[in-house]
């Protein structure tokens, strides 16, 4: 298991530089980011409020003749989210023994001289009257838009409900005339505010987005946002003083009812000063089960409907650093950094990326890389890359300057991945690091790999956070006779592997189950080229889940290669992202009944961009369910 024969390297070699030239130039983009919007829908809350499922989508946020902050116009995506039909009342404010601030006193009548901070508690109280997680944190009143409850709209949110579907001045069209069917403003209102409901809705159900009362949206307000504004589920400025306000009030002329019409007032942010034209209405993310019009198309990527409202909603930590970019490989070698750019640029064009917890590698010790590896071999790895060798211990391993350093930060970004989890700072997480790992020895290099990134973060996790069992997941169409080696007498680590066979290394026969203590804690399933999505989920169905829950692990670690990925240019498999999808969410079921969820991806091979990108961000998608 050692060396494989050389034979082989170079028939590989030669055969996925064939493949490279052969398919490396054929994939095509498909744009299929662009979802076709579903009519609203009227659904009820457990405590009876009337709320609108709308449907995400695309529109166009802002107006070329209005203000300079409404400019310039901008194409943004908002996933789908529920939305108050009505502006929140004053009968239902006080349900939470929250004391009524309104001027214009009237159970049916919206609230007001509301300050930004008590409507954000209010969507907290609602939350937790209804079981569902609240978005803000009461100290710092931080937005966690990953929760499942209530929330004040973003400023997206807003325009986009408000609109409709409509770019006109008004969801009725431009004609200002027909405004007082629609709402209470300057000219029809008398001075007051008067019970929501009342006039006519937009198309889609929702009643006085225009006057009444200003609604509070979520964002922080600043004039010249819209010119940097990202596309997908923009979230406003970071920082700024004040919140905006949206839809003009009892008081507001019809020019400032407008859609796309931005306000904000710095005098009613936390201050008792709130005046009786401010007030607000309820969102939430929405939830898949309860909402027939979710959106059906994954591939759109950041749709918040994947939350299932029943569970803990869960946080998903993201590794990358550009350091992984200088760990250069020959020329057309498929083990380049052009992998990782392909996985980070289709993560942010599909609006993953901003829902990921960013995490960056931590320095590593010796101490930790010689769990592991000899400290000859970590000293060897260290002087050849900085001595400017091109390879390190055999061909197959080619090095630059900085591979070291990136080969520590590798291991740095498992080690930060597994902290963040254990600190509860995130339930998983990827990491998209380089060089990979699995097939690195005790004291060599081997096959695209210099240190073993999963068996030093399998022992930094048994070390440092006294945790003792420890399930190995590699589905990487390689066997990982690295990880095998290093764990194959240790009863703590159960090693499984699935993989293309016979196949470098060579190793990875069923008949390599562990020796000494470690026996029948190694479990290798080898397949036949030309194996697929059925092959896969029937093993871990029928041999991985069984063995994993008598085992019962107390974290769990996957060696994430994508190479039997169907475009591969290494591996004969016939894997989709779909079925990448499925057997993650087989082993996310095995950490959450055996290990609260306590799960790290690790990357491994996958070399064709475009598949590597397709199937990194089906795991993603189903890690951040
Ligand atoms: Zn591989």
């Amino acid at each position: 298991m050692r060396k494989r024969p050389t034979k082989l390297t170079a028939g590989i070699l030669a055969s996925f530089l064939i493949f490279f030239v052969l398919f490396g130039m054929s994939c095509e983009k498909v744009d299929n980011s662009k979802a076709k919007a579903r009519a609203p829908t009227v659904v009820k809350t457990k405590s009876g409020i009337e709320m609108i499922a709308i449907p995400g989508g695309w529109f166009d946020m802002g107006s070329k003749s209005g203000s300079p902050d409404e400019s310039p116009v901008h194409r943004v995506w908002v996933s789908s989210f529920w939305m108050d039909r009505f502006e929140v009342i004053q009968e239902q404010f006080k349900k939470y023994q929250l004391p009524d601030p309104s001027h214009f006193k009237n159970p049916k009548n919206p609230l007001e001289q509301i300050n930004w901070t008590d409507a954000a508690l209010y969507c907290n109280d609602r939350s937790r009257a209804e079981g569902l997680e609240p978005c803000y944190d009461e100290e710092t009143w931080q937005c966690n838009f990953h929760a499942n409850g209530y929330r004040l709209p973003t400023e997206a949110e807003w325009e986009y409900a408000c609109r409709a579907g409509t770019g006109t001045k008004f969801s009725f069209g431009n004609d200002v005339q027909k405004l007082k069917a629609y709402a209470w403003f300057a000219e029809n209102s008398s001075g007051k505010t008067h019970p929501v409901g009342q006039k006519k809705p937009n198309p889609w159900g929702l009643y006085d987005m225009y006057g009444n009362v200003s609604e509070w949206c979520n964002d922080f307000y600043s004039e010249n946002y819209y010119k940097d504004s990202k596309e997908k589920n923009p979230k406003g400025p970071a920082k700024a003083q004040e919140r905006v306000l949206r839809g003009g009030a009892w008081n507001s002329s019809a020019g400032s009812c407008r859609s796309s019409y931005r306000t904000s007032d710095p005098s009613i942010d936390d201050t008792c000063l709130a005046s009786d034209a401010i007030g607000f209405r309820c969102v939430r993310s929405a939830p898949p089960g309860d909402n027939p019009n979710a959106h059906p198309n994954t591939s759109t990527g950041e749709d918040m409907t994947k939350e299932n409202p029943s569970k803990k909603v869960s946080k998903t930590g993201f590794v990358y650093d550009d350091i992984y970019l200088e760990h250069k490989t020959t020329q057309g070698h498929p083990e380049a950094p052009q992998r990782l750019i392909a996985i980070v640029d289709r993560l942010k064009a599909k609006g993953l990326y901003s829902q990921l917890f960013k995490l960056s590698p931590k320095p590593v010790s010796s101490e930790w890389l010689t769990t592991v590896h000899t400290p000859e071999y970590v000293e060897r790895a260290k002087e050849s890359c900085e001595g400017g060798a091109g390879y390190l211990d055999s061909m197959d391993v080619p090095i630059s300057s900085k591979s070291y350093e990136a080969a520590l930060a590798a291991v740095g970004g498992v080690l930060s991945a597994i902290d963040a989890v254990m600190e509860k700072k995130v339930t998983n997480a990827f990491c998209a690091i380089r060089p990979p790992g699995h097939h690195s020895l005790k004291d060599s290099a081997m096959g695209f790999c210099i240190f073993n990134n999963i068996a030093i973060g399998t022992r930094y996790v048994q070390k440092k956070h006294s945790l003792l069992r420890i399930l190995i997941v590699d589905w990487d169409v390689h066997h990982g006779n690295g990880t095998q080696a290093a764990f194959y007498n240790d009863p703590s680590v159960l090693y499984f592997s699935v993989h293309q066979y016979p196949f470098y290394p060579g190793t990875g026969s069923e008949i390599e189950k562990g020796s000494g203590k470690g026996l029948n804690y190694n479990i290798n399933v080898p397949l036949p080229a030309g194996s697929g999505d059925a092959d896969y989920v029937r093993v871990f169905r029928e041999k991985l889940e069984p063995a994993a829950l008598a085992f019962s692990p107390d974290f769990v670690l996957i060696s994430a290669g994508f190479d039997a990925h169907k475009d591969d240019l290494l591996g004969r498999m016939k894997v989709t992202a779909q079925g990448f999808a499925e057997m993650t969410q087989i082993v996310k079921e095995i950490a959450e009944k055996c290990c609260e969820g306590r799960l790290v991806s690790i990357l491994e091979g996958g070399y064709h961009p475009d598949g590597l990108a397709d199937s990194v961000e089906a795991h993603i998608q189903v890690l951040m369910r």
